[in-house]
């Protein structure tokens, strides 16, 4: 039976790309797979027969190498997490928390910085600078993939394209910070609508609509809806907030399966490696503040 990915899904409806190639197929699900509460997903390998009238009907669900809830997507494998460095200006707390949900849904992380641009010259200007460059180096050294931008000057674009080529990725970051406009200068044809209201007032508007990946020229895929938009920590449990955090296992391997957790214990290899600063201040305060949080919002996960 031929196999494929499924791309879209609407009204009942999973629209699958034949591997071999060719026009998309319009697929029904089979009845068992809502026995067995199962239900297949945009972004899913799957198995499908061909019925008459040139559709089909999705057979089997191949194994998933990860699994998104918003969007609902499967065997996503680059979140894309877009930060302007101005208006809304960078936060390394955003940013630390939204690598914890990407580590933790196992996916890869690429950084966009962007707004580029729109630094303003003098003082203000050279502090964001320094800012920018320093979240570059401590990114980098972790070993995230930095790059940065402007959707209006079109600059790192080429890098981006090239990044994202051959990957299944998601975009996430705060509302107003360029994702839209990203997304329009790679992939013209979606025509995503830009915020310039949410630019303004400093938030943005919501608007709910089916997912689908959009092919890339280079190869790959794009989810046309970003993710990552809940950062509360309901879905982890309060050991796993440290594993998120790569360059601790990397830095303090010691700490990795003794349950230590990293804040008050003696000879915790963590501490020591963030009093040598070999873990960053940053990341570390991070780390320490979404424990705190999990644990003041305990009763409501
Ligand atoms: P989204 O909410 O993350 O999708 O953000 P948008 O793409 O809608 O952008 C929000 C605002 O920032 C809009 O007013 C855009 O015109 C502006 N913007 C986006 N990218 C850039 C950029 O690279 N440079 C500048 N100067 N403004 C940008
Ligand atoms: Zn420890």
């Amino acid at each position: 039976m031929p196999e494929g990915m499924i791309f879209k899904a609407l009204s009942g409806y999973y629209y699958v790309q034949p591997s071999r190639g060719g026009e998309p197929v319009q697929c029904r699900g089979r009845g068992i797979f809502k026995k067995r509460g199962e239900s297949p997903l945009v972004g899913d390998r799957v198995v499908y027969s061909e019925t008459q009238n040139g559709e089909g009907t999705v057979e089997e669900i191949h194994p998933r190498a990860s699994q998104l809830a918003r969007p609902p997507i499967a065997n996503a494998d680059l979140a894309v997490l877009v930060f302007s460095v101005v208006r809304p200006e960078l936060s390394l707390v955003l940013l630390d928390k939204f690598l914890v949900h990407v580590e933790h849904a196992g996916l890869n992380a690429l950084l966009v910085l962007t707004k580029l641009d729109r630094i303003p010259e003098g003082e203000e200007g050279e502090r964001i600078r320094r800012e920018v460059e320093q979240a570059e180096a401590l990114y980098g050294s972790i070993g995230y993939r930095v790059l940065k931008t402007s959707a209006h000057k079109g600059e790192g674009l080429d890098e981006l394209r090239a990044a994202l080529a051959g990957h299944v990725n998601v975009l996430a970051g705060q509302s107003g910070v360029g994702k839209s406009s990203l997304v329009n200068a790679l992939v013209p044809e979606l025509k995503l609508e830009t915020n310039e209201i949410s630019d303004k007032l400093g938030r943005g508007k919501h608007t709910t609509r089916h997912v689908e990946l959009v092919p890339l020229a280079e190869g790959g895929f794009l989810a046309d809806t970003p993710g990552f938009s809940q950062l509360d920590f309901a879905e982890l449990g309060i050991d796993e907030i440290g594993s998120c955090f790569r360059e601790f296992a990397e830095r303090a391997p010691n700490c990795k399966f003794r349950g230590c957790t990293h804040i008050h214990e003696p000879q915790c290899a963590v501490l020591e490696a963030r009093a040598q600063g070999r873990i960053a201040a940053s990341r570390y305060d991070n780390y320490v503040s979404f424990m705190t949080e999990w644990k003041e919002n305990k009763r409501r996960y």
